[in-house]
């Protein structure tokens, strides 16, 4: 960044340059018009950043980000609590969250395995879902986390450990297959394997 830029607006643009998707010449873009606001609105944006770490907490129960503890979701009296659904990350929770067709529990991994990992190791925050698992509340634990090789890894690791410990825990995953509107000829061999190898009985 060229030195004749005054400093507070050469180190604002620097940390906005650091956001995904905005490269210098976008952060200096948003400085600009960050500078065109009305003065209480960039304010209100600074004080939103400066709150953001002060406000917030994980939720002890399914690990989210929240303003509570335990969070909204976890403190809905009118969700189910016998199945946990199992997301890699918060804001995966939030996307399925949002469908509304899912009204149990939910707790973030935070982090998957990777293929080098071996699968005897301590898993990611595993010991967070043995703890919940052992409450007894739980009758179902779906797995949510995605078609990647480092899910197919962790679920894998996860499977055989809540299957030792918890063997009265019925253990499902969402179901992998053909996304709406795709076509057979345009799959990739892995989807159709799946999808043949999970396909369903029509009624
Ligand atoms: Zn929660």
């Amino acid at each position: 960044m060229a030195s004749h830029i005054p400093e507070p607006l050469r180190v604002l643009v620097d940390q906005l340059a650091h956001l995904p998707g905005l490269g210098p010449k976008s952060a200096m873009r948003a400085a600009m018009t960050l500078l065109k606001w009305p003065e209480s609105e960039t304010r209100r944006l600074g004080q939103g950043i400066y709150e953001l770490r002060d406000r917030l907490r994980l939720c002890s129960r399914c690990g989210g980000l929240s303003a509570t503890d335990p969070c909204a979701v976890c403190a809905d009296p009118e969700r189910s609590r016998e199945s946990l659904c199992l997301v890699p990350e918060w804001d995966s929770m939030l996307t399925l969250d949002a469908g509304g067709f899912y009204r149990g529990q939910y707790m973030i991994l935070g982090g998957l395995l990777s293929p080098l990992e071996k699968h005897d190791g301590d898993g990611p925050d595993a010991e967070r879902l043995f703890a919940r698992l052992a409450e007894g509340e739980i009758q179902e634990l779906i797995f949510a986390l995605g078609a990647t090789i480092e899910a197919e890894n962790t679920a894998t690791w996860l499977l055989q450990t809540v299957r030792r410990r918890f063997p009265s825990i019925r253990i499902t995953r969402l179901a992998q297959g053909i996304p709406l509107g795709a076509e057979v000829k345009y799959m990739d061999k892995e989807t159709l394997r799946q999808s043949m190898q999970y396909r369903q009985e029509l009624r």
